[in-house]
């Protein structure tokens, strides 16, 4: 296994301390594993059942809390009926602990000792937990504008947190430089991250009986989980195992939108976006490391990307909540994006909409799934909530 320049095609070791190629490329893995359904270990812990399709880890290095293999529950909205893929029931309570487990697995191996990272919220909050669980030092820098709920988590593990004040972009800066002593342990550039996310097609093609969703929407900022399904999805085309990747959706939130702006306008560059503010905190990249790959997946699968104001953010919560799934606001944006598939794009790519039981006795029933990726107990403002 080796890392590759997505630009440029340089190849590096993975033993590399670099975060991103010289030429400013993000790096990928050069070889991936192929999906072998005979290789599944349903006896091993969570998604380390798919140990086999995963960069080789001794076993005495893997680092789990039991992350993955997340309950599926059936939901609607909107008219709308689709699978929630409780994300939010990790260990940490986001989905970031899919990629955590293999990131933090992979530098045990490497025999890594301390690592920084920058991430203001869910990514931190489970670096933090599996490092500790590791025996790594972890550093954190956090913005100013970081939430209360997860800097208390962070800082529960044992944590180091160092604040950085001015905007978000300041904290990118004083890692970077603090990475040249120890190690990037970034959710954004780290190939191995994707490895972790993709795990979320292999379940949900198990959990179904053997087939893929039609369709999915995801709350997406680096969009570390729509491209890690994408990769997932395309191993077990690859395997024979289905017919068709879902059409893979984007939400993103009004206030901070540059995955929208690329897709509608066709732009071939990040546009320089001002600072948005939004609830939805985990989703406020104004720009998207892995954007290329994103739109790729998103054009080559048939889906598309879509914008949710603020007050359809609350109202999706509200929703969900009272469905008894408590997310946090930027799980909800995924949910509230549904209401705006109508009648410019269709769900799954096919001209079908999958509405709340019309395929019943059609035979063919599309299959819509949400992941709901991060738990409400942590969101910023629980009084926002109150109103209703
Ligand atoms: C990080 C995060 C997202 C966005 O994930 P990306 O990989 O950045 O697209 C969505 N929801 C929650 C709860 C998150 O923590
Ligand atoms: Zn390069």
């Amino acid at each position: 296994m080796d890392f590759r320049c997505t630009d440029c095609d340089q190849v590096f070791s993975v033993t590399t301390r670099l975060w991103r190629c010289e030429c400013g490329g993000v790096l990928e893995l050069s070889q991936r594993p192929r999906f072998d359904k005979d290789k599944i270990d349903p006896k091993a812990s969570a998604l380390w059942r798919y140990r086999a399709m995963l960069p080789a880890i001794r076993p005495e290095n893997i680092i789990s809390l039991g992350e993955g293999w997340t309950p599926i529950v059936s939901a609607h909205a909107y008219g709308i009926s689709f699978l929630a893929k409780l994300e939010f029931l990790a260990p940490t309570g986001s989905f970031k602990d899919r990629g955590t487990t293999v990131l933090v697995s992979f530098l045990k191996e490497l025999g890594v000792q301390a690592v920084v990272e920058d991430s203001s919220g869910n990514a931190a909050a489970s670096l933090a937990a599996y490092c500790a669980r590791a025996g790594i030092h972890c550093k954190i820098f956090v913005p100013a504008s970081a939430s209360p709920a997860k800097l208390a988590q962070m800082r529960a593990y044992g944590a180091e947190l160092i604040p950085v004040e001015g905007p978000r972009e300041n904290a990118s800066l004083a890692v970077q430089q603090a990475a040249q002593g120890s190690y990037y342990a970034s959710h954004v550039y780290s190939p191995l991250i994707l490895e972790g996310t993709k795990t979320l097609a292999y379940e949900l093609w198990e959990q179904l009986g053997g087939r893929a969703p039609d369709a999915m929407l995801f709350p997406t900022g680096h969009g570390t989980l729509l491209v890690g399904a994408y990769y997932g999805f395309r191993d077990l085309l690859e395997a024979g195992l289905i017919e068709k990747i879902p059409a893979l959706h984007a939400v993103q939130a009004e206030a901070c939108a540059p995955l929208y702006r690329i897709y509608k306008e066709n732009l071939t560059e990040l546009p320089d976006l001002p600072h948005g503010e939004t609830m939805a905190e985990g989703i406020r990249i104004r720009r998207p490391v892995r954007w290329r790959a994103i739109i790729r997946a998103i054009r080559e699968t048939g889906g598309s990307v879509v914008t949710v104001s603020e007050s359809e953010i609350l109202a999706a919560q509200r929703e969900l909540a009272h469905q008894g799934l408590y997310v946090e606001p930027t799980a909800a944006v995924a949910v509230a994006g549904l209401q705006k598939m109508r009648p410019h794009h269709t769900l799954t790519g096919r001209g079908e909409w999958g509405e709340g039981g019309t395929g019943e006795g059609s035979g063919e029933r599309s299959l819509i799934a949400v992941p709901l990726t991060g738990i409400g107990l942590k969101a910023p403002s629980q009084s926002d909530f109150s109103d209703f």
